[in-house]
C-alpha cells in the first residue's frame, strides 16, 4: 500500500518507557520513572480535589472558548486572551505552527526536542540543524543567512531538551534582531520555570518577547513543573495574527473538560510549583556532585533533568538496560546519536535509589 511519501524518512518518536511496561516485563513492583521529565511530586492537592469534584463534567464537551483558563494565563503573563491558544500539550501548538507555515525548512539545534523534526517532515518541510549539539546562536545565524530563502521557522528550545543547556535572554534577543519578520520563531519554554528559577539571566517574558519581536511564538506547558503531564495541556502566546492563524488548524474541543479544570486550578497554586523548583535544584546538585565524583561529563542543566555523556568504554544502551532491570527507567540518548543518558531529577527518595543502583552499574 502506498502512503504519503513524507512519512518515509520519519523516525517514530520514542517516548520514555512507561512504568507499566517495566512491571510487566521484569515483574518489579517498585518502579522509579526518571525518563520523561514529569514533576515527581505530582501536582498540588487542590488540583486533585477540584478534578475529583468535577468528575461529572466528563460527560460534557468542554467550554471550547477555554475562557477561564485563558483568563488565568492572560493575568499571569500580562497578555490578552486573543494572544493565547491552548493545545493538547504544547506539542500540538508545535504542530499548528509547522502546519501554519506549511513549507520551506525549519532550523534547529542538532540535538533538541524530537517533535520539531517529526512535525516538519510530516508536512514536507526540510530540516536544517546546526553542527553543534547544543544551541550555538552563531551557527544558527550563519545557517539562517545561508538558507534565507528556505527557512520559514526557527526553533529555539530554552532550555533545551534533552541536553539541559539554556541560552541567555540577552543573546536570544540580539539573535532575534537579525531575523526577518516573515520567519516564525518558536521559543519553546517547556522548562522556563526551572531555568528562570535557577538563573534570572535565562528568563524570557512572553509579553516582552512578542512585543519586541512580533514574529515570535512562545510556548509553555503544564506537563513539567505543573505536574500535569497526563492531562495534556499546553499553550502558545503570540501576536493576534499568529494566534488567529493557528486557530484555523485547531480541532474543536482539543483538550478535555477535566484537563481544562486541572490547568486552571494549577495556576492558583503557584506555591506548589515554587516548592518543586526549589527541591529540584537542591536534588540536581547531588547529580552534578555524583558526575564529578565518577568523572562523568555532564551538561550544566537549567531544567528538571541532567544529561550524562559517557566515554567510549561505557555504553549508554547497556547502562540504561541494566538500570531498567533494577526498576529504574532513564532515557537512553542513543536514538539522538549520543552515548549518554538523560535522567529526570526525582524526589529525594527516588534519587537516592538512582545513585545506589547507578554507582554499582557504572563502576
Ligand atoms: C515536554 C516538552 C514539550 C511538550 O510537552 P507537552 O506535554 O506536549 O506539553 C515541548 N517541548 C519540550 C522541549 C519538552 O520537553
Amino acid at each position: 500500500m502506498k502512503f504519503n511519501k513524507h512519512l518515509n524518512d520519519i523516525k517514530t518518536y520514542e517516548a520514555g518507557k512507561p512504568i507499566e511496561l517495566v512491571v510487566r516485563e521484569y515483574g518489579i513492583k517498585d518502579v522509579v520513572k526518571l525518563a520523561s521529565n514529569e514533576n515527581p511530586r505530582g501536582c498540588g492537592k487542590k488540583v486533585k480535589k477540584v478534578v475529583a469534584e468535577n468528575i461529572d463534567k466528563m460527560s460534557l464537551y468542554p467550554d471550547d472558548s477555554m475562557y477561564e483558563l485563558k483568563q488565568k494565563l492572560s493575568k499571569k503573563f500580562g497578555v490578552k486572551n486573543d494572544n493565547i491558544i491552548i493545545g493538547a500539550g504544547s506539542d500540538q501548538i508545535i504542530e499548528f505552527a509547522v502546519r501554519a507555515k506549511g513549507k520551506g525548512a525549519i532550523l534547529s539545534a542538532k540535538v533538541t526536542f524530537a517533535m520539531y523534526d517529526i512535525y516538519a517532515k510530516q508536512n514536507g518541510l526540510h530540516v536544517i540543524k546546526t553542527p553543534s549539539i547544543t544551541h550555538n546562536l552563531d551557527e544558527f545565524k550563519k545557517l539562517y543567512k545561508l538558507h534565507k530563502d528556505k527557512i520559514s521557522i526557527i526553533f529555539l528550545c530554552l532550555p533545551n531538551n534533552p541536553l539541559g543547556e539554556c541560552v541567555d535572554k540577552k543573546d536570544v534577543y540580539s539573535f532575534l534582531k537579525d531575523i526577518d519578520k516573515d520567519v516564525l520563531v518558536v521559543v519553546d519554554g517547556a522548562y522556563q520555570e526551572y531555568a528562570s528559577f535557577k538563573d534570572k539571566s535565562k528568563k524570557i517574558s512572553p509579553k516582552n518577547l512578542i512585543k519586541t519581536f512580533p514574529n515570535c511564538l512562545y510556548i509553555g506547558t503544564f506537563s513539567k513543573a505543573y505536574g500535569l503531564g497526563g492531562m495534556r495541556v499546553g499553550y502558545g502566546i503570540a501576536q493576534k495574527n499568529i494566534i488567529s492563524n493557528l486557530y484555523k488548524l485547531r480541532p474543536p474541543f482539543n483538550i478535555t473538560s477535566l484537563s481544562l479544570k486541572a490547568a486552571t486550578v494549577a495556576l492558583e497554586n503557584e506555591k506548589f510549583v515554587q516548592r518543586s523548583l526549589k527541591e529540584n535544584l537542591k536534588e540536581l546538585k547531588k547529580y552534578e556532585l555524583l558526575a564529578k565524583k565518577l568523572n562523568i561529563k555532564y551538561i550544566p542543566s537549567f531544567t528538571n533533568f541532567i544529561t550524562f555523556l559517557f566515554e567510549d568504554e561505557k555504553n549508554s544502551t547497556k547502562i540504561s538496560d541494566l538500570m531498567l532491570k533494577k526498576g529504574i527507567i532513564v532515557r537512553n540518548l542513543a536514538s539522538y546519536g549520543l552515548n549518554g543518558i538523560r535522567v529526570t531529577i526525582g524526589t529525594k527518595k527516588q534519587n537516592r535509589r538512582f545513585f545506589e543502583v547507578f554507582k554499582k552499574i557504572y563502576m
